[in-house]
């Protein structure tokens, strides 16, 4: 092997012959620069032939056509065509080294050795050609020296190839004279025993020229090659970075694609990594991923992986028997640290189908999937399927385009009415956010809002949600049209990002809407985190004079202390009380105590998610004061809602219309 080159006491005879005839094995990586260096002296070479060629050519016509000695193309092609066929194939040999190291080539860039041999043979054939005639004359053997010369610096492979070459050029040559060389009086010619010795000597520095040249090339190759596996490892645990496992992937997803099995990269992520950081110090955090990083490799002997970053591992293994050899990297892992009980291991996949599908891409897929099913319970491998693509698809295109569909008004407030439980009349609205693209059509918040939250862009929406709201109200005031009261949803991260109470409050007096026209909605999963700045905006919002409503009570886990600690004017019933509620005496009585507990602490109710006549009939019942949902109508745009008040589908409460 080619590292064995590198040791400094070379033990046995046979390894020292190994060596300096160059019977070893050489890495592609160390392969590849030699042949590019033959490349790169094949561009060299060709340009001077080229020019040389040409200049014979030259010479040739003005010595033999111009003069009339040579009088039809025939016998010009017939003394000339060696040039031709050397000037022919020094051309092709020049495009096909541009396009080696241009990059440009694909499948023929394998073939570089036997291509530059077919030029190597096409050159010492004319040397010997030409020679041949010169020495007939008496003259010395110039021309084929020379062609050995050139010839073999573009094919500098190995020292045992150089020297079977030169052997064979050189004393292949001498026999071919001894042989075939006579006078023009047809008298036998040979050499003489003294230009014997100087061809001999001629050849043998030849040989001891491209051995020299041959080592000094491997060793810049070997040099380069040790910085490229330095480079490709991660120092931490020792285990090839991601770019390391690029260089190889490609080649290995055929390899198992030659042999019937399917390629799929496995990530693996150890979760509550920070925690055993936090307690054991970075050093033990660091041997923890020298353990993993072992740990993967043993599942998966002799497969590409990497440390991709922090605490996450990719593999490429096929999919046969990797969801057991997944399953035991968690296992071990554990069973390592069984006094851990908080660290884990979540592991996601992905089958290349693609060319570009490295391992870069497949972990970001499948770091994806393991997102996607964050909540769900046991070990298994998330797959990054075909419905994970699309989700994933449209969040890169919202958070690729979030800004331009802002600037281009793609988003806009969608308004689904508020009904008076009492009256059955409208008595406001909720402004939803839709978002109309024009490459993708209609895109739900279902789709955008959790990623918007996720990347923490939420709050460049709200602004322009408040926005389009409010100047609608200005909108609909100044052209003395029906103004419904709005309530704006507000994100847990608004509080966090921007100073919600003074956007509100600047678009407020910009459009000059009085501020009973404007409900806060904030979610009730919003109140579970960072209390201190939600008490404040809460208590800034009553002081201002706006009124909160607490958005999808019963939703999550803290509801009854969002109660205690939090004033709200407005309790919203999540829909999920609902659901299924007609046969459920359960959801009914629940439904009901919550509208009493409300009315106890002085809020008004609205219930959401109202679809059924017979959950309207029970909701009134109950003593719930506003109702939402499908049974009344979807969110819509502001104008459909004006033409169903104008056409009477929709009736106003007497204060409104009044205001
Ligand atoms: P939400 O504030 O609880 O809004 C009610 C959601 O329930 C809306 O979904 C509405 O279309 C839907 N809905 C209303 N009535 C019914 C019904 O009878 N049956 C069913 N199945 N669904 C009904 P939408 O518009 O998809 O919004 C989903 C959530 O996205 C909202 O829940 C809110 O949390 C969030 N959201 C929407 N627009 C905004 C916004 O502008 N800013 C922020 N921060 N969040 C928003
Ligand atoms: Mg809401
Ligand atoms: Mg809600």
């Amino acid at each position: 092997m080619g590292n064995r080159v590198q040791e400094h006491k070379r033990k046995s005879l046979r390894e020292w012959i190994i060596y300096i005839f160059g019977f070893y094995k050489n890495p592609p990586y160390i392969e590849d620069r030699l042949k590019e260096a033959d490349v790169r002296s094949s561009i060299y070479l060709t340009v001077t032939v080229i020019g040389m060629e040409i200049w014979m050519l030259i010479r040739y016509v003005k010595k033999y056509v111009i003069t009339g000695k040579c009088a039809t193309v025939g016998v010009f092609l017939k003394y000339t065509y060696g040039y031709w066929i050397l000037l022919g194939s020094a051309i092709l040999l020049l495009i096909y080294s541009s396009l080696y190291m241009l990059g440009k080539l694909k499948v023929l860039k394998r073939f570089s050795r036997p291509i530059i041999f077919i030029y190597f043979c096409i050159g010492i054939y004319f040397g010997i050609n030409t020679s041949l005639v010169d020495f007939s004359k008496g003259k010395m053997i110039i021309c084929f020296l020379s062609m050995s010369m050139y010839m073999t610096f573009i094919f500098v492979v190995r020292p045992y190839i150089s020297l079977i070459l030169t052997l064979i050029a050189g004393y292949g040559f001498i026999y071919i004279i001894d042989r075939y060389a006579y006078d023009k009086a047809g008298n036998k010619v040979s050499l003489e025993s003294g230009d014997l010795i100087n061809y001999t000597t001629f050849f043998i520095t030849l040989t001891v020229l491209y051995i020299t040249i041959y080592y000094q090339r491997y060793s810049d190759a070997q040099k380069a090659y040790q910085l490229q596996l330095a480079a490709l490892r991660d120092d931490t645990t020792g285990a090839p970075n991601i770019i390391g496992m690029e260089q190889i992937s490609d080649e290995y997803t055929e390899k198992l694609k030659s042999e019937g099995k399917t390629p799929i990269y496995i990530a693996f992520d150890i979760k509550n990594f920070k925690t055993y950081n936090d307690r054991y110090d970075y050093d033990n955090g660091d041997k923890l991923l020298k353990e993993m990083a072992g740990i993967v490799t043993r599942n998966f002997p002799g497969e590409p992986y990497a440390r991709h970053s922090a605490d996450k591992f990719i593999v490429l293994t096929s999919k046969e028997g990797s969801p057991e050899k997944a399953d035991k990297v968690r296992e071990d892992l554990m069973k390592a640290h069984s006094k851990e009980k908080y660290l884990d291991v979540s592991a996601g996949s992905y089958i290349p189908v693609k060319e570009e599908d490295g391992p870069r891409r497949a972990m970001d897929y499948a770091q994806y999937a393991i997102y996607l099913r964050k909540h769900k319970e046991g070990f298994f491998i998330s797959e990054f399927d075909e419905k994970c693509k699309k989700t994933y698809e449209t969040r890169n295109y919202v958070l690729n385009n979030l800004d331009t569909a802002i600037r281009e008004g793609y988003i806009k407030a969608f308004y689904q009415p508020v009904i008076d439980s009492s009256s059955g009349k409208v008595c406001g609205c909720e402004a939803l956010a839709r978002w109309i693209d024009p490459e993708r059509g209609m895109i739900s918040p279902g789709q955008f809002i959790p990623v918007l939250e996720e990347s923490r862009q939420i709050h460049k929406l709200d602004k322009c949600i408040y926005e389009d709201v409010l100047r609608r109200l200005r909108e609909a005031m100044d052209a003395n049209l029906p103004v419904l009261p709005v309530s704006l949803n507000f994100s847990r991260l608004d509080f966090e990002l921007m100073d919600a109470v003074e956007e509100l409050e600047e678009k407020i007096e910009k459009y000059n809407i009085p501020k009973d026209y404007v409900h806060v909605e904030i979610t009730e999963s919003a109140l579970t985190e960072s209390e201190e700045i939600l008490h404040k905006a809460v208590e800034e919002f009553h002081k201002r004079g706006y009124v909160v409503w607490l958005d999808d009570f019963g939703s999550g886990y803290s509801s009854m202390n969002v109660l205690k600690d939090f004033r709200f004017d407005l309790l919203k019933i999540d829909m999920v009380f609902l659901k299924g509620f007609a046969g459920n005496n359960n959801s009914k009585s629940i439904i009901k105590n919550i509208i009493d507990l409300a009315n106890t602490l002085n809020m008004e109710t609205l219930t959401e998610g109202v679809e059924s006549e017979d959950a309207v009939e029970f909701l009134k019942e109950a003593g719930c004061k506003r109702m939402q949902g499908y049974y009344y109508g979807k969110p819509q745009p502001y104008e459909e809602l004006l033409e169903k008040i104008k056409d009477g589908t929709y009736k106003l409460l007497d204060e409104i219309v009044n205001k």
